[in-house]
């Protein structure tokens, strides 16, 4: 049974939708069985995979309105090696329906919970909004891997997401935790980001990642050719970090309580 992850911060721009792909991709070269969920109607990740999101027939809209199952919304990212369930901008009506139906925050972790026997790991990519959108994430899911640029303003906005987290924790989903913060486009020449990531570690101790993401071109550029950076440019350094930080979630989840883990 897979455990559900999803990568969320309510900034934009901050390389969630980066870290989902790439996650996905470097489970999936160390021999997971991976599902990537794409929650924001931009479709960056969908994209992002490989998967087109403008000729895609049922999306992650279908499985909130109940009017398709994750396996008939699935598809196959051929070049990353893990299935997709898509989004685009039709998603973004979503919202605006869901407000009105029953178990209207619930309705991603019923479906997704109907396929964990398939996976190993299934990843959320979350809209850079503390949404309903991004509470049917959280509410499905057993952890919470936060990226974060190592900012000044980025530990404030941190507290605003832990918050939330927290609430959802209290109403919706006694098994969310979170897994950890991971620290990308990362520039160890630049005194500010080290400053801040020290902080991050005086104050969040080992629920920060080990692994960095550093900041690299490659996995920028590999979006527009439809392929994770980890299988784009593989002896890039963006993408030997992603694999290792692939490697750090399985040992994580090794660690982690049984809930979250195959049960
Ligand atoms: P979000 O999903 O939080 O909005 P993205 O993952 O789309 O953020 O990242 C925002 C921008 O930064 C994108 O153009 C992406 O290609 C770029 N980017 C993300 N991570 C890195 C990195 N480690 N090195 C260089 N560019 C990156
Ligand atoms: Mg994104």
């Amino acid at each position: 049974m897979g455990s559900i992850f999803c990568v969320a911060n309510q900034k934009g721009g901050v390389g969630k939708t980066t870290t989902t792909v790439n996650l996905a991709a470097g489970l999936a070269k160390v021999g997971k069985r991976v599902l990537l969920v794409d929650l924001d109607p931009q479709g960056n990740a969908t994209m992002g995979s490989g998967v087109d999101k403008r000729t895609l027939e049922t999306t992650v809209y279908d499985v909130l309105l109940e009017s398709a199952t994750v396996v008939e919304a699935r598809t196959h990212s051929p070049q990353g090696g893990y299935d997709v369930v898509g989004a685009n901008r039709e998603l973004a009506g979503a919202e605006v329906e869901l407000v009105q139906l029953e178990r209207r925050d619930k309705r991603l972790r019923t479906a997704l919970h109907a396929v964990r026997a398939d996976y190993d790991f299934v990843l959320v990519d979350c809209p850079p909004s503390l949404s309903l959108l991004t509470l049917n994430g959280l509410a499905g899911a057993h952890g919470v891997v936060v990226p974060m640029q190592c900012e000044y303003f980025a530990l404030e906005g941190l507290s605003d997401l832990v918050n939330t987290i927290k609430q959802v924790h209290a109403n919706l989903n006694p098994d969310l935790l979170i897994i950890g913060i991971l620290r990308v486009m990362f520039d160890a020449r630049i005194t500010l980001q080290q400053q801040v990531s020290e902080q991050l570690k005086a104050h969040f101790g080992d629920k920060v990642f080990d692994t960095v993401i550093p900041r690299n071109v490659r996995l920028a550029e590999a979006p527009s050719y439809g392929v994770p950076g980890v299988v784009f440019d593989p002896a890039s350094k963006g993408a030997q970090a992603f694999v290792e930080f692939a490697r750090e979630m399985v040992e994580r989840l090794d660690r982690m309580p049984a809930r979250a883990r195959a049960a």
